[in-house]
């Protein structure tokens, strides 16, 4: 049986971060409960689609899907037990913010097999938190990891955000040293970017967003490295450090350019060579759904040298880098063949090396990544 990964996207949150681009609505509105149906409408739609697939991770994101009543997201699971081959080693995480957990609410998810917690916290400093437009503070955050710990949860992301205005490196050093207190077993930690159409893109044209420096934004970085890697939680990709075995199995399939199925609004697939997106529209999306129609909006077919290329970008991402014997069975040719002048060149500017059957970027390629991309179009 080929292997899969499931995304399954809840856009609903309780208000909306002014840094944030991603498809999802102010509270839980009058559409979700048409939503949720049509969740588990095109879940039920893949059943045939998927039948020669064990679905190795789950993954329900959004948004907040903490906020999804428990009754309704056990329908969602049900649905997906019902239709899918699930495997018996399965990775299932659920996104979640703090301010919206409680304790028979993460004592549920574990009996509903759901087996790891990431949680928003994004920064300890209030001022910061209030000024991005988090609806929580870092207590609540304390709180709401205790209580995930208390109900079992063995594997635990904190999702952190750096280079937030007003922060400067000590500001993220005390929420790293705080974060390293808690003890996760996962950290991702991505530099802010201002995105188009968002209240930080409003305030960054008229002057009114104070952001760190460039040289600054670097430091935090290097910091998160060193700190976390000084603390056992090592560096695995780009933007994310895990303790040892505690890699996130279903961002790996996306880094691994390995097949996965999205459902719900603004969901992305990878099936058959073939990546498709669903409408970001909420009302499209249940309208579609209704007919039975996918809701897909845009497709592109993959050929051989597109998923070579796109395989390249992806795993250089990780830290192991591309492993060779792996990328030779998949493409049965080897890479060292296929860019031999490119690899050489990139490997003499000291941007790649080749260490353990595995070509990788060096600490100076991670630098200037999109360099070493470029050279492989
Ligand atoms: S909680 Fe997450 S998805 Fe919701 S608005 Fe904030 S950043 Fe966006």
């Amino acid at each position: 049986m080929k292997e899969i990964g499931l995304y399954i996207h809840i856009p609903f949150c309780i208000s909306k971060c002014k840094y944030c681009d991603f498809v999802s609505f102010n509270k839980i509105n009058d559409m979700a409960d048409q939503y949720i149906e049509a969740v588990k409408a095109e879940i039920e739609m893949y059943s045939d689609k998927l039948s020669d697939y064990e679905v190795q991770t789950i993954f329900i994101g959004g948004g907040t899907p903490s906020i999804l009543d428990v009754v309704k997201l056990e329908s969602i699971i049900n649905k997906i037990h019902i239709n899918f081959n699930i495997s018996k080693n399965i990775e299932f995480t659920i996104e979640a913010n703090p301010g919206t957990l409680t304790e028979s609410k993460l004592k549920k998810y574990e009996q509903m097999g759901i087996n790891r917690l990431s949680i928003g916290l994004q920064s300890f400093n209030n001022e910061i938190l209030k000024k991005i437009g988090r609806i929580h503070t870092a207590d609540d955050f304390i709180q709401s990891y205790k209580m995930a710990k208390c109900a079992g949860f063995k594997n635990i992301n904190i999702d952190l955000i750096y280079s937030l205005p007003g922060q400067n490196l000590e500001d993220w050093e005390n929420t790293l040293r705080k974060v390293i207190e808690m003890k996760p077993e996962h950290i991702s930690a991505y530099a802010l970017k201002v995105e188009e159409g968002t209240a930080f893109e409003k305030l960054l044209d008229q002057n009114k967003l104070s952001l760190p420096s460039d040289e600054e934004d670097r430091q935090m970085y290097d910091m998160a490295i060193k700190l976390l890697g000084d603390n056992g939680i090592e560096q695995y990709e780009i933007s994310n450090f895990s303790k040892k075995g505690y890699e996130c199995r279903h961002n790996l399939i996306y880094w691994n350019n390995e097949e996965y199925v999205g459902i719900g609004v603004s969901a992305h697939s990878y099936i058959n060579s073939n990546r498709y997106g669903n409408t970001m529209d909420i009302h499209e999306y249940v309208d579609l759904i209704g007919r039975r129609m996918f809701p897909i909006k845009t497709q592109e077919s993959k050929d051989r040298h597109d998923e070579m290329v796109e395989t390249i970008f992806l795993s250089l991402r990780l830290n192991r880098g591309i492993e060779l014997k792996k990328f030779e069975d998949r493409f049965n040719a080897s890479i060292l063949d296929i860019y031999r002048e490119k690899i050489d060149k990139l490997v003499n500017q000291g941007l790649l090396t080749i260490e353990e059957e595995s070509l990788r970027l060096t600490k100076y390629g991670m630098d200037v990544s999109n360099q070493v991309f470029v050279e492989f179009l």
